[in-house]
C-alpha cells in the first residue's frame, strides 16, 4: 500500500509556505546603522549554530517532505559561513531540486561567485543603499563600497542572474538617491528593489513617522522615470514592480509597512541556530535543533515544522497598538 501524499506547510488561513529563508550565521562584516550597533551583537556561540550537515538535513526535510521549492540563504552575512559552497552543492543535489538564491552584502563575491555558480546557486540579491563612498562608509561603518560594486559585477559575470539589488532608503541619510540607484541598476542590467525600513533593528530605533514610504519612493522615481504597472503576475512576490520607461527594465518596491502583503505570504524561516519562524515579525519560534539533536527522525521534524506553520498570524501587525518588535534583530533572523 502506498503512503498518502505528505502535506506541506499550510497555515490556518490556507497560505502555503514554499519559500524557505535560511540564515547561515548571525555575524556580519558590515555594521549598517539601521541594523546593528557599531560594536556588533552578542553572537551565537559555536555549538548553538547548526552544523553544515544539520542545515542540509533540515532543508532536505523542507524540500522533500514539505513542498518547499525555493531556498534563499541569508544571515547575518552568508558569504562568511565557511561551509557555504558545500551547503549549496548539497541542496542543489536534492530531488526535487529547489531554486537556490542568496541575499548578501556582496563582499567576497569576487572570490566566491564562480564556485557558488558551479555548486548550483541560481542567483543573488545584493544589498546596496548608496553609491556615494562617504555615505556608504558612514552607513555601514566600513569603507567597502568598492568591494560591493566588484561583487555585483562578479556575480553577473558568473551568471548568478538576474542580479537584484536591495536598497533601504532612510530620511536624511540616502533618501535622495532613489533615481541614482535606479540609473545605476539600469546601466548595469541589475534589478533594483527598494525595501521599506522595518522595525527590526537591534537598537529598537525605528520610527514609523520618519520612515521613507513606498509612496515617497515611487514619487521620487517618477520625477525622473516613467513608471507603468508591470503586467507580470505578482503572485507571492514581496515586491510590487513597475516597468521603467515602458520596459523591459523593472523596478520594485517592497512596502512591508505601508503596503503589507501578508495575505500572500509564502515564506518560512530557519535561523542559524535551528529555530523555525513563521514570520519575520513572529515573537515565538519552534526549536528544530533540539529535536534534531535529540534524535528526531525526518517525519518528526516535518511534523514540528507543520505545527509551527499552523500558528502563523494573519498579518505582521506593525500598525496594531499591541505590536511588539521581535527580540531577535533582522541580522539574527535572516532578512
Ligand atoms: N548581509 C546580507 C545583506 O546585506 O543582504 C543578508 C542579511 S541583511 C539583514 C538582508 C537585508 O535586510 C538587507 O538588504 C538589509 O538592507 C535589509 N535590512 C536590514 N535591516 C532592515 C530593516 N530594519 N528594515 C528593512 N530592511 C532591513
Amino acid at each position: 500500500m502506498s503512503l498518502p501524499p505528505p502535506t506541506g506547510l499550510v497555515d490556518r488561513y490556507g497560505r502555503v509556505a514554499r519559500d524557505l529563508r535560511v540564515s547561515l550565521t548571525d555575524k556580519c562584516n558590515l555594521r549598517c546603522t539601521y541594523c546593528m550597533p557599531a560594536e556588533g551583537l552578542p553572537w551565537l556561540a559555536g555549538p548553538q549554530l547548526l552544523t553544515d550537515d544539520e542545515v542540509v538535513r533540515l532543508i532536505r526535510v523542507a524540500v522533500c517532505r514539505l513542498g518547499v521549492d525555493e531556498v534563499r540563504f541569508t544571515g547575518g552575512e552568508p558569504l562568511i559561513r565557511p561551509g557555504l559552497v558545500g551547503i549549496v552543492e548539497a541542496v542543489a543535489a536534492l530531488d526535487p531540486r529547489p531554486r537556490i538564491s542568496l541575499t548578501t552584502n556582496g563582499i567576497g563575491l569576487n572570490r566566491l561567485a564562480p564556485a557558488l555558480r558551479v555548486a548550483g546557486l541560481d542567483r543573488v540579491n545584493v544589498s546596496l543603499d548608496t553609491l556615494d563612498q562617504e555615505r556608504f562608509t558612514r552607513l555601514t561603518r566600513r569603507d567597502r563600497l568598492a568591494d560591493v560594486l566588484a561583487g555585483l559585477a562578479d556575480a553577473a559575470a558568473a551568471g548568478l542572474t538576474p542580479v537584484k539589488i536591495n536598497a533601504v532608503l532612510m530620511r536624511g541619510v540616502n533618501e535622495d538617491e532613489a533615481p541614482a540607484l535606479l540609473r545605476f541598476a539600469l546601466d548595469h542590467g541589475y534589478e533594483l528593489r527598494f525595501i521599506e525600513q522595518m522595525p527590526l533593528d537591534a537598537q529598537h530605533g525605528w520610527d514609523r513617522a520618519a520612515m521613507v514610504t513606498a509612496d515617497e519612493i515611487l514619487a521620487a522615481l517618477r520625477a525622473a522615470y516613467d513608471l507603468s504597472p508591470d503586467p507580470t503576475e505578482r503572485g507571492t512576490a514581496p515586491a510590487e514592480t513597475w516597468l521603467v520607461d515602458g520596459g523591459p527594465a523593472r523596478v520594485g518596491v517592497i512596502g512591508t509597512v505601508t503596503r503589507p502583503f501578508c495575505g500572500d505570504c509564502d515564506r518560512t524561516r530557519l535561523t542559524a541556530d535551528g529555530q523555525i519562524r513563521n514570520c519575520l515579525f513572529a515573537t515565538d519560534e519552534s526549536d528544530l535543533r533540539g529535536a534534531l539533536r535529540a534524535g528526531a527522525d525526518d517525519e518528526e521534524l516535518a511534523r514540528r515544522w507543520r505545527a509551527a506553520t499552523l500558528g502563523k498570524r494573519a498579518g505582521h501587525g506593525i500598525d496594531d497598538p499591541s505590536f511588539l518588535q521581535p527580540t531577535r534583530p533582522m541580522s539574527a533572523i535572516g532578512g
